[in-house]
């Protein structure tokens, strides 16, 4: 799955809602998230970011790691 990092935070430009085929890229308070379950390592969304915010989930920058369990469990909460 592919993970949305803190470049996000209080920006979500939301580009990457465009491009995403499965429509797994959802809006949730000060960031967007991707279901990691519905997607589909297609890619598309990673270039398109403004600030590149959007990593395969082993090229999350090390800073940033615990984004990739913050997009899984926003789906956990609902
Ligand atoms: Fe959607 Fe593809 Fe990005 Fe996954 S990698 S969130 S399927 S655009």
């Amino acid at each position: 799955t592919y993970v949305i990092a803190e470049p996000c935070v209080d920006l979500l430009d939301k580009s990457c809602i465009e491009e995403c085929p499965v429509d797994c890229i959802y809006e949730g308070g000060r960031m967007m998230y991707i279901h990691p379950d519905e997607c589909v390592d297609c890619g598309a969304c990673e270039p398109v970011c403004p600030v590149e915010a959007i990593y395969y989930e082993d090229d999350v920058p090390e800073q940033w790691s615990v984004y990739t369990k913050a997009n899984a469990d926003f789906f956990e909460e609902l």
